[in-house]
């Protein structure tokens, strides 16, 4: 028997649970997109999403996944045979260094391995080296989703200061935007990228790039940017078609609306908050349940760790099996490991993940341990008792 009839949960990293008030505004005929409702309702999307970032930079926004914003964010600023430093604290910092590789970009990496955020200090020894400052702008995941590591960004504006290096800093905030504390202006950073699927509780495809007026300038410098990733014209246009390069993407704008809503309305420290306990919750089961058993946080040290997504070690096969039984038995789907170890490698399936980003509350932060509980005693995983009342001892501290 299953016991998975009734509201499923996917609770992996993106796309993250969808409020059904994102859904509801999205259902609805095509709106003209000449005048009228939605040409009004866009002009206060900008500035609310800037308010996400903790940015009064600019905003350009594109029909694309996280993917593209990687593309578009580089498209503005390096040019083929220039060079960049890719700080990688998992698979996504690789990610974007392929990226910028396919484009032509010499794409350096800083490696930092799958278990920890950057090192300020290594980032400092490579900058100092860099004399010639050929270095055009060192690319940082804030939350890498693979790892669950989460990297101090101020600190790498600090050690670009200490450095006196020009080179611009840009952030992959597409898992940690909306869930974790990132003030974009106050840290420092010069580019930020983000798509609407996680923290901005929208369905994949909206990217939205945010840039300062130094990143601009070096924007204005380069020779050519190819016209679709373009931000000028995008953060500041004339025309409504030229926000989105064509046609609007109309029912994905009414959802990003209500989210945004959601957010302002929820208040963007309580969100923060919000995270920040559900997290600790589930670090709290997590502990309990490793101090007899397999079971392992990613991230040793709390510090370092996302709010928004748990990356686990139970060791294969265990991480697959226990997928496989909450999503059968239960209705909760967990995210699987990713970049954790080498393609083909049966320890792959040792790892799993938590997505709890978005639109996530104490009870399914709950509803999600105890599910994982009873799949542990089920396949006879061995794991210290308690791990759900651990977590619901820190729901109740608050
Ligand atoms: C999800 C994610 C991406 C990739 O986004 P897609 O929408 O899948 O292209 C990139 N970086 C980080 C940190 C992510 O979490």
């Amino acid at each position: 028997m299953s016991l998975a009839h009734g509201r499923p949960y996917l609770a992996i990293p993106g796309p993250s649970v969808m409020p059904d008030a994102v859904l509801q505004a999205m259902h609805r005929a095509s709106p003209n997109i000449y005048e009228g409702e939605l040409v009004e309702m866009v002009a206060g999307i900008a500035p609310d999403l800037k308010r996400v970032a903790c940015t009064e930079g600019h905003v350009a926004i594109y029909i694309a996944n996280g993917h593209g914003t990687w593309e578009a964010a580089l498209a503005n600023v390096a040019m083929p045979g220039e060079r960049v430093l890719v700080c990688a604290t998992g698979r996504f910092g690789h990610g974007w260094a392929e990226m910028a590789e396919r484009m032509g970009i010499e794409a350096e990496i800083l490696e930092f391995g799958r278990q920890a955020p950057i090192d300020p200090e290594a980032l400092k020894a490579r900058l100092a080296k860099d004399a010639g400052q050929e270095i055009k702008a060192v690319l940082t995941v804030h939350t890498d989703t693979s790892s669950s590591a989460r990297s101090d960004i101020a600190e790498c504006r600090r050690v670009l200061e200490e450095v006196g290096h020009p080179a611009l800093l840009m952030v992959d905030c597409i898992a940690s935007l909306g869930c974790d504390r990132y003030e974009m202006d106050l840290w420092g950073a010069d580019v930020t990228i983000t798509a609407s699927q996680k923290g901005l509780m929208v369905p994949p495809g909206l990217g939205f790039v945010f840039f300062n007026d130094r990143a601009a300038e070096v924007r204005r410098a380069m020779p050519r940017v190819s016209r679709y990733w373009d931000w000028s014209e995008r953060a500041a246009p004339e025309m409504f078609y030229q926000y989105f390069g064509g046609t609007a993407p109309t029912h994905h704008l009414y959802g990003l609306r209500a989210a945004l809503d959601l957010i302002h309305d929820e208040g963007l420290e309580a969100v923060w908050a919000r995270h920040a306990v559900l997290a600790r919750a589930i670090w709290a089961a997590a502990e309990v349940w490793g101090e007899e058993g397999p079971l392992r946080l990613n991230i040793p040290d709390p510090a370092h760790r996302s709010h928004a997504v748990t990356a686990l070690r139970l060791g294969a096969p265990h991480g697959a099996r226990l997928r496989a039984w909450t999503a059968e038995q239960a209705g909760v789907t967990l995210g699987i490991g990713l970049g954790m170890s080498e393609e083909g490698d049966p320890k792959g399936e040792g790892f799993f993940r938590f997505g709890h980003m978005g639109h996530v509350n104490a009870h399914m932060i709950l509803g999600l341990l105890g599910t994982v509980e009873a799949g542990l005693s089920a396949l006879g995983v061995p794991h210290g008792p308690g791990g759900v009342s651990a977590a619901a001892r820190v729901i109740a501290g608050g």
